[in-house]
């Protein structure tokens, strides 16, 4: 049985030296209340950059040294626990190990019948659920209303475009390479999409997509190119802030321009979003979307790395832009 710890907190961009693989000699016998389980997808987030560092946040920095912890789909091996069963299937925040004990708290089970396990940690597990309530609690979006979605062929940003057509809406994304733009278009059915790393205006490239202005903003990266929408929001534009990978991994505080100025010209609004503060939505949000998947007015894609050992390298990847939808890793 194998563990992956954090050994140092990363400076700058994660790099492999900041991960440790250890045997782990836990006891892996199952008392009462307790299963044991098998891990079989792992997901890899954006979002753990953040719990690498010892910054206060929405959720809590992880330990030194201890597993790091992120969505994943395993198999009940062994229960003790009234509520599973061995051969279930479930999803949860559990520990980067290749077999671990639980008390059941925090696991769902999931049924593999209904869609393949890997869609659990992405179209139907946390990232559908962002790109979903992000886009209608914050974004409260109406037919004919542009979108413009950064971040747009990942595991977020590719749902958020399909629900802003499915909902009406004209929707430009913004990727970071020919092929990414061109599978926008082509497999997930936006309007316009704009690669940022060829684009050297992109003022001027968001202008032209969207002769109209935008109405509203799904903002994944910040930066540079959160600024370039800026120039371009539309009376009472909401913008969504669900994150900010671009300066995930700065050491110094970025330099960004100054937003208040088109806040206040434009009645616009601008709110940070936290998935986890939807929790009494979700139920409504996973009807949706299992419904939209199931009627194949959404699709997703996934880039599928095999191998425990490979966990950490797919997370570095993620900065590095090497994933088309959903990141997961295959144990
Ligand atoms: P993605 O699947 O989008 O993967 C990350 C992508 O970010 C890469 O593929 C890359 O695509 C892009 N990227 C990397 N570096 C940069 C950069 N410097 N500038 C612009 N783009 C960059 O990840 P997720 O869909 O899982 O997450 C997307 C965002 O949503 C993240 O910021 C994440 O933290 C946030 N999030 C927030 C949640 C919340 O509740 N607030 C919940 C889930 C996610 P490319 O090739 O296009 O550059």
């Amino acid at each position: 049985n194998q563990t992956i710890l954090l050994k140092k907190r990363p400076i700058g961009k994660p790099a492999q030296t900041d991960f440790e693989f250890v045997k782990d000699d836990a006891d892996l016998s199952v008392k009462q209340g307790e299963l044991l389980l098998e891990t079989l997808y792992v997901s890899v987030d954006p979002y753990l950059r953040g719990r690498m560092n010892d910054a206060k946040s929405y959720a809590p920095p992880f330990e030194l040294n201890q597993p790091i912890k992120s969505g994943i789909v395993a198999k009940v091996i062994a229960s003790e626990h009234p509520n599973f069963k061995e051969g279930d299937y479930v999803s949860g925040m559990l520990d980067w190990k290749t077999r671990q004990i639980s008390n059941g708290e925090g696991l769902f089970k999931v049924d593999k019948n209904k869609a393949p396990l890997s869609a659990y940690l992405g179209i139907l597990g946390m990232t559908g659920l962002t790109a979903y309530l992000g886009l209608t609690q914050i974004g409260k979006p109406k037919s004919g209303e542009i979108l413009i979605v950064s971040g747009a062929a990942g595991a977020v940003g590719s749902v958020v475009g399909q629900i802003g057509k499915i909902l009406g809406l004209n929707v430009i994304g913004i990727a970071g390479s020919d092929e990414k733009v061109a599978m926008l278009t082509d497999k997930f059915g936006f309007d316009h999409a704009i690669n940022y790393n060829t684009t050297t205006d992109m003022k001027s490239a968001i202008a032209k997509a969207a002769p109209n202005g935008v109405d509203i903003y799904f903002d994944n990266v910040g930066g540079p190119i959160s600024d370039a929408v800026l120039f371009n929001i539309n009376k009472f534009a909401r913008m969504i802030i669900c994150g900010a990978i671009s300066v995930y991994n700065n050491t110094e505080i970025p330099k960004s321009i100054s937003v208040q100025p088109f806040l206040v010209k434009n009645s616009a609004m601008m709110q940070g979003f936290i998935v986890g503060n939807y929790v009494d939505k979700f139920p409504e949000a996973m009807n949706h979307l299992t419904t939209w998947l199931t009627e194949g007015k959404l699709t997703y894609t996934e880039t599928v790395v095999e191998g425990f050992e490979n966990i950490p390298q797919a997370f570095i990847d993620l900065f590095d832009g090497k994933n088309k939808g959903k990141m997961i890793v295959k144990i």
